[in-house]
């Protein structure tokens, strides 16, 4: 049993020393002193489903054996020299990593968290194509340092700070909240045509890349319809640019049917960035690119003191060997599936469901007060998670308006766990209509 200070302490000692920058989730903050695969537990011992993962990053459950045995094996051994000795781990990742990338993808630069990946990602795209200019997504995410807090497209996340000239926000394939009131497939696509016209009006016509999540986390789970990237990537590459996919929350297996989020949509990226379920809670990062776009690295000295670290590595490595061993990109596509039947059934049920989207184990249920206007239910959602969270279920939101609940459980989840969830949150919404 937990022997620790007290929640009431905690929270205490947190307003007294931890900045208010860091923020918790509920009116009552949970606390988690314990995880085993899709579970966690609070200090009292109560268990809850995990289906937010540690926000998308225990990609295989928390405290997975295999990767416990690895990485506490390294930890014993040697934790930190930094990359200017040379040692395995790196090494047998790099190359690990490189068997699952879409071909001509091999070399790899890994950090400490997505922001920095993103970062590196940005630097090398302006480094190989001599050009400032960047194009990224409306309502995406990606990450809170400088260059990547520009990229991100939220109000919300954003503080006021001129921190990333040259970026540029095309429209995303929202096709929910369409910007032009349009619907699939009639629109011909003018959300991703646009790409064009922003190039046009407001770069010199050459652009240094275009970054995109294949399907946005932080803002919803918005999955754009099949051909979207597939246009987007045409132009940028016609204007000079190359293009980098945001795998950080839809890759390793997550969408089900690939491995990647951005094979759903049939297009190959010159560069990865990574981070989250790559490491299982390893604080990891990485962009992967081709052998000409890595060559830029040495144009001047980059270096990171933890990038790459031993344990770091060791715990990627092993990530990497449980989703195949355990079968877990199939798992995510069978339990994913039956859980988005659920989910599903419960919109023909309770109006306040507008939309339920994703692939695999990448969810999103947009909540709407009326389906018509779509307008945006936000405290619904909050209460929702809420009372979930009273139902032993963790889950998440986001979008622009916070009213899409996220559900992104660690890939291990079973279809029992998947059908307590849908009854959960059928019982939830039941008891928000009533009140
Ligand atoms: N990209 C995406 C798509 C993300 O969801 C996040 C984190 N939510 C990041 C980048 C930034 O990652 P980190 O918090 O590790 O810096």
């Amino acid at each position: 049993p937990y022997d620790g200070p007290s929640r009431e302490e905690v929270i205490a000692m947190r307003k007294q020393y931890v900045s208010p920058g860091v923020i918790t989730y509920y009116k009552e903050p949970l606390m988690v002193v314990e995880g085993k695969m899709q579970y966690v537990w609070d200090e009292k011992g109560k268990r809850y489903l995990d289906a937010f993962a540690g926000i998308v990053t225990v990609s295989v459950g928390h405290c997975h054996p295999k990767v416990m045995e690895k990485v506490n094996e390294q930890n014993g051994k040697l934790q930190h020299t930094t990359t200017i000795y040379l040692h395995p781990a790196i090494a047998r990742f790099a190359e690990k990593l490189a068997s699952k990338m879409p071909d001509g993808l091999t070399r790899s630069y890994f950090t400490n968290s997505g922001s920095e990946a993103n970062e590196i990602a940005i630097l090398s795209a302006r480094e190989h194509t001599g050009n400032t200019e960047v194009i990224a997504l409306r309502n995406g995410y990606h990450g809170g340092t400088a260059t990547a807090m520009g990229l991100t497209a939220h109000g919300t996340w954003k503080f006021k700070q001129n921190n990333a000239p040259g970026v540029h926000h095309t429209h995303a394939g929202y096709c929910y909240r369409c910007p032009y009131g349009l619907e699939y497939p009639s629109c011909d696509l003018k959300c991703a045509r646009d790409v064009e016209e922003v190039i046009r009006y407001q770069t010199p016509g050459e652009v240094a890349c275009f970054i995109g999540e294949p399907i946005q986390g932080v803002g919803g789970t918005v999955t754009p319809p099949k051909e979207y990237f597939q246009i987007v990537y045409e132009i940028v590459r016609r204007s000079g640019g190359i293009c980098i996919a945001d795998e950080v929350q839809g890759g390793f297996g997550r969408t089900g049917k690939h491995y990647w989020a951005h094979q759903n949509y049939d297009v190959v990226p010159d560069g990865i960035t990574m981070a989250k379920g790559i490491g299982n809670g390893a604080p990891l990062g990485g962009f992967t690119t081709t052998e000409a776009i890595s060559q830029v690295m040495t144009n001047r000295i980059h270096f990171n003191t933890f990038g790459g670290n031993p344990v770091s590595m060791t715990q990627g490595l092993a990530t990497l060997e449980v989703i195949d061993e355990d079968g877990i990109q199939q798992n995510a596509l069978e339990v994913g599936g039956r859980l988005m039947e659920g989910l599903l059934a419960l919109q023909d049920k309770h109006p306040l469901i507008g939309e339920v989207r994703g692939m695999g184990l990448m969810l999103g249920v947009e909540l709407v007060r009326d389906r018509q206007s779509r307008e945006p239910a936000n405290t619904e959602a909050a209460e929702v998670m809420e009372q979930m969270k009273h139902r032993g279920v963790l889950i998440g939101k986001g979008g622009l308006y916070g009213n899409t609940l996220r559900i992104k459980p660690p890939m291990c989840l079973t279809a029992d766990d998947a059908d307590y969830l849908a009854a959960a949150l059928d019982e939830v919404l039941e008891n928000l209509r009533i009140k």
